[in-house]
């Protein structure tokens, strides 16, 4: 084995990468293979992930170190390889989008087939993602099976050219009024540009309770509000924008 040959990635483009990357390791990945290390350190897939997309299909899978050490990325944008002589930094800000099932045999919760796993082994599969990796988790969606009906049933859905219009709109909107994204606004900035109203902040204050937020969770709820909001057209952060953004964190997986 070379251990310095670049790889297929590196070889492959020359000069600027000029489109966002998308990665999809496997789930065997080594965790220096995914965050960066090795004998000769090497970035890893959240680096090569940089301002692209990082995707992991069957997250509960990955080793539960390898998921632990994405809290530093996801949280900083960037990870940290530390060596006996040395300490290196590699840029690490990306998109993470992961899939996972309900349970080991993938049937929790469908009305059409029986789960077949017993309850501790689906306490222990989704045990394998800590609560503070959760809580770096902005939305979590449940995409239960399609029927029959739904899959036949004949319709038009939107088209994703004014899906992309809409978007890009919004984007205009937190660029000209913060200069960078609303998942970027920490402390005072959030406050600043994402604040609310005295109906509202009784509304987040309640679901905070409600939920237990921690405050970093508090913070992102309030960056997603920010995003529904500014989707919706709306300068003010209003309840319904706030409950959006709770809904998408549900309590239990
Ligand atoms: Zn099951």
């Amino acid at each position: 084995m070379i251990l310095n040959s670049p790889s297929p990635s590196f070889t492959q483009r020359s000069g600027l990468i000029r489109t966002p990357p998308y990665r999809q390791p496997h789930h065997t990945v080594s965790d220096a293979g995914l965050i960066g290390g090795g004998s000769i350190p090497r970035p890893g897939e959240v680096s090569l992930a940089h301002r692209g997309v990082l995707f992991l299909d069957e997250l509960p899978e990955f080793s539960r170190k390898a998921l632990e050490t994405l809290r530093q990325p996801l949280e900083d944008g960037e990870v940290t390889i530390s060596r006996a002589r040395a300490s290196l930094r590699y840029p690490a800000r990306f998109q993470l989008i992961a899939a996972m099932n309900p349970c080991p045999c993938g049937h929790f919760g469908d009305p059409e087939k029986a789960c077949t796993c017993s309850p501790l082994t689906r306490t222990r599969y989704t045990a394998r993602l800590s609560g503070p990796l959760l809580d770096r988790i902005d939305l979590r969606v449940s995409v239960p099976r399609l029927t029959v009906e739904e899959l036949t049933r004949a319709g038009t859905p939107e088209s994703s050219a004014p899906v992309r219009a809409r978007i890009q709109a919004a984007r205009d909107t937190m660029l000209s009024r913060q200069g960078e994204r609303n998942s970027l606004l920490i402390g005072q900035a959030l406050r600043q540009h994402a604040p609310l109203a005295q109906g509202p902040a009784s509304f987040m204050a309640a679901a905070a309770r409600q939920l237990g937020l921690t405050g970093r969770g508090h913070d992102r709820v309030l960056r997603l509000a920010r995003t529904v909001a500014d989707l919706g057209g709306s300068p003010d952060i209003r309840e319904v924008h706030l409950a959006e953004a709770v809904a998408f964190r549900p309590r239990a997986l």
